[in-house]
């Protein structure tokens, strides 16, 4: 019964120092969040000890009426919060999820049509290496040249050329909404199925603030860590139980898990339950406006002047994407640069991207983490001119004075008040 300070001073000491990281800097990829502490209470507990292979009710171990419970709860409140028939809490992420997704609606060699990841999409949606470019024929979409937007007519023409077995719409890194109406007509009109991931914007649209995929697509999967700020790991929804729900649930056990993570399934619970309540509408309302006050600095001459733009010209989400291709910084060294006044952004290639992955032309900065450490217009205000500032600034920005204007912010909101590792 030792405490892991005695048993494991080494991993204490990292935990103790990633909370003063996340306390003292301002966290912003855009798929990053705060969980509260109900759900670090949750995921750190008893629950992982148990085995419960199989579903509520029809479990292959014995000793599952209190985890049936939390999964129980976890799936009813997941249908609820998004209007879906149907609800797969199992998946142990984002890229489970969606490996489950292909497994149920494509047999290896089918084709499947997807954002490409140059253009934002995200690797389990067809990526040469990921096991979704390995076992499908990949077609993909780009955005237009022009206005960096997935522009229907041109998803219509790849549909009708490559004739897949699925559409996919979704995006890891793309700053607008999708017109899941538009995604439907052209999946009937080919005859394929419409799978919608929704990992990045879920938060956005359980709070009534982006188009809902789910009366629209087959399947919609999603991560529940990203705007939705719950533990991490994925789920399922669909429309329509009778069509999907048998071979969804036999695609994610035994298809592709053994054990589902009792503790994490009952962690997804608690994040389903705070997502139906005000405060979390008002969280996800802080988010858009967050990115929107930062896109609204970046318009501005002295950002332009320095050559750095925003991919689409700014944002309807919780991210912005910042294109670097006409400026003297590149995506690695802008991210060194924020990191070093103390903000954490992702580097991310943009549409059209000249640099190598591992540069890339783009940062991707989103706003849901600190929307959930509580700020509001005033400090989103603030954060956006020190990234302005930094990215004008380039090599030559007093990184001294960003990282007293940051620490100003994160000592304003102070995160995990009381808590200890
Ligand atoms: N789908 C999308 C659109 C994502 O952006 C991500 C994560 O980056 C995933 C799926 C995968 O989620 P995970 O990292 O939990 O596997």
């Amino acid at each position: 019964n030792q405490s892991l300070a005695e048993l494991d001073p080494e991993i204490a000491a990292v935990l103790d120092g990633e909370l003063a990281r996340q306390r003292e800097t301002l966290e912003m990829i855009a798929s990053e969040n705060f969980v509260p502490r109900a759900i670090l209470q949750a995921q750190g507990s008893v629950l992982t000890n148990k085995y419960a292979e199989g579903y509520p009710g029809k479990r292959y171990y014995g000793g599952c009426e209190q985890v049936d419970i939390a999964e129980n709860l976890a799936i009813d409140r997941a249908k609820s919060l998004f209007g879906a028939a149907y609800a797969n809490v199992q998946p142990h992420s984002g890229a489970q999820a969606n490996a489950a997704v292909l497994h149920a609606l494509a047999n290896p060699g089918d084709t499947i049509l997807g954002l490409s990841l140059a253009h934002g999409g995200h690797l389990t949606h067809g990526m040469k290496i990921n096991f979704s470019g390995k076992l499908y024929n990949v077609a993909s979409y780009g955005v237009d040249e022009q206005s960096h937007r997935i522009e229907m007519e041109t998803v219509r023409a790849k549909a009708l050329e490559a004739r897949p077995k699925v559409i996919i719409a979704g995006w890891s890194a793309y700053p607008r909404q999708l017109d899941f109406a538009a995604f439907r007509e052209i999946a009937d009109e080919v005859g394929a199925y419409l799978w919608t991931d929704m990992a990045h914007f879920a938060g956005l649209v359980a709070a009534d603030l982006h188009p809902s995929p789910v009366p629209y697509s087959d399947v919609v999967s999603s991560t529940v860590h990203k705007t939705i700020g719950g533990p991490r790991s994925g789920f399922l929804l669909a429309r329509d139980e009778e069509a999907f729900g048998k071979k969804l649930n036999s695609a994610v056990f035994p298809g592709q898990q053994g054990g589902p993570l009792m503790h994490v399934i009952a962690a997804k619970a608690v994040a389903f339950k705070i997502a139906a309540g005000e405060e979390f509408k008002d969280r996800q309302r802080r988010t858009v406006e967050g990115a929107s006050i930062i896109a609204e600095r970046l318009a501005q001459q002295d950002v332009r002047d320095a050559g750095v733009a925003m991919v689409s010209g700014g944002t309807d989400v919780h991210l912005v994407l910042v294109d670097l291709r006409h400026s003297d910084l590149d995506g690695q060294q802008a991210e060194d640069l924020l990191h070093s006044a103390g903000i954490t952004v992702n580097r991310n290639a943009v549409p059209f991207d000249p640099r190598p992955p591992r540069v890339t032309s783009g940062l991707r900065i989103g706003t849901p983490a600190l929307a959930t450490r509580g700020f509001g217009a005033a400090e989103f205000t603030e954060v956006a001119d020190i990234i302005a500032t930094t990215l004008v600034g380039g090599a030559g920005t007093d990184v001294d004075a960003a990282r007293a204007r940051v620490k100003a912010l994160t000592d304003a909101f102070p995160l995990y008040p009381g808590l200890q590792q």
